[in-house]
């Protein structure tokens, strides 16, 4: 007897009605996705092999014999395709079974070798670069994606709390990371949702700096930007820890770039273009005589990426939406004397917007 196919769960079903209809709209017949997370976000499977082939009517799975199980537990109701190689043959052979005439694809994650193997193979059918169709529907999270992102943000807090009495004197940028990776994974972590950065002193002036084998010394500041990846979803928090006391200039750094932080979180809401967030921060950070101190962009959207859409930036002109998670993290970097840069994750709500971690900064 033929095995009854599995219900496409609601989560997908609603996410797939989503896609597809962004495929209408751009003439696709079929949409292929090649991006981890994407798949993940369209259809569970977590298989590190894998493609992703939808249709008006069909899901189809290509992965190897490594996932063939996965693909049945994670995601029995897609047609499964085990494939003998990777390359454009199994591409090719699912995507002419279609039937349709244009197939869409990310110009973001297909390789050179494979696209140029698939427009030749793949005629009469058109291959079509369509970028961010998955990608805008992940801007806004659904209740699931929130719970997931909090329980990374609870995982990062109570590791961070752990390991705080072992930022002291003495201790390596190394020996902090390797602690806070350490307790992140014993309470339910996946891994770390990125390589801690510990930065210790004038290190800390550096935005993306390696934590090494430097210790830390008294009377300075460790920057420290972690988060915990939990079923699937990431955290991405930054604090400054004072040793000692530390200069009168980096306390008054500190206090600007708090300032900062507190006002955009204030001003988060539904509605604000994402620019215009970054302005007020970065406009509070030049009238208190650091203008050309914030390096970078006031923050990103997170869930399976630590960067995803919306960035906060110079002159985006994306409107917040209930249901973004974003990052904020002002900062201000004095080369060869220090960094403070203070990072909470932001859930923009319909009244305005909720901070989601609760460690105090
Ligand atoms: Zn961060
Ligand atoms: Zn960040």
């Amino acid at each position: 007897m033929a095995k009854k196919p599995a219900k496409v769960p609601e989560k997908y079903a609603r996410r797939l009605t989503a896609l597809r209809s962004a495929m209408r709209e751009r003439d696709l017949g079929a949409y292929v996705v090649l991006d981890r997370k994407d798949q993940y976000y369209l259809t569970g499977f977590t298989g590190e092999d894998g493609a992703v082939l939808i249709t008006s009517s069909r899901v189809t799975l290509l992965t190897d014999g490594r996932f063939d199980e996965t693909a049945d537990i994670e995601t029995p109701w897609a047609k499964k395709v085990v494939r003998k190689q990777r390359g454009a043959d199994s591409y090719v052979k699912a995507i002419a079974a279609t039937r349709v005439k244009v197939v869409g694809f990310d110009p973001n994650h297909m390789n050179v070798l494979t696209f140029s193997e698939l427009k030749k193979r793949l005629k009469p059918i058109d291959l079509k670069a369509a970028s961010g169709l998955v990608t805008e529907l992940r801007l806004r999270k659904d209740a699931s994606e929130i719970a997931a992102i909090r329980k990374a943000i609870k995982v990062a807090e109570d590791a961070f709390v752990a390991t705080r009495r072992y930022i002291r004197a003495g201790a390596t940028e190394a020996e902090v990371a390797a602690r806070l990776v350490f307790e992140m994974t014993s309470r339910g972590a996946s891994g770390p949702a990125f390589g801690p950065i510990v930065a210790a002193g004038a290190n800390s002036s550096l935005p993306h700096y390696e934590p090494r084998n430097v210790k830390i010394r008294n009377n300075s500041i460790v920057l420290i930007d972690w988060g915990a990846r939990v079923d699937w979803h990431i955290s991405d928090l930054t604090r400054v820890v004072a040793i000692g006391s530390i200069p009168r200039k980096m306390e008054r750094v500190y206090q600007v770039v708090r300032e900062a932080h507190d006002r955009a979180v204030a001003a988060a809401r539904p509605g604000i273009a994402a620019g215009e967030l970054d302005a007020v921060a970065r406009d509070h950070i030049r009238s208190a005589g650091f203008g050309d101190r914030f390096s970078h962009s006031l923050g990103h959207g997170i869930g399976l990426d630590v960067h995803e859409g919306p960035g906060l930036r110079v002159g985006a002109t994306v409107k917040l939406e209930p249901g973004m998670v974003v990052t904020i993290e002002p900062g201000v970097y004095l080369p060869g004397v220090g960094g403070v840069r203070l990072e909470n994750d932001v859930l923009i709500t319909r009244e305005g917007a909720e901070s989601l971690s609760s460690l105090p900064l």
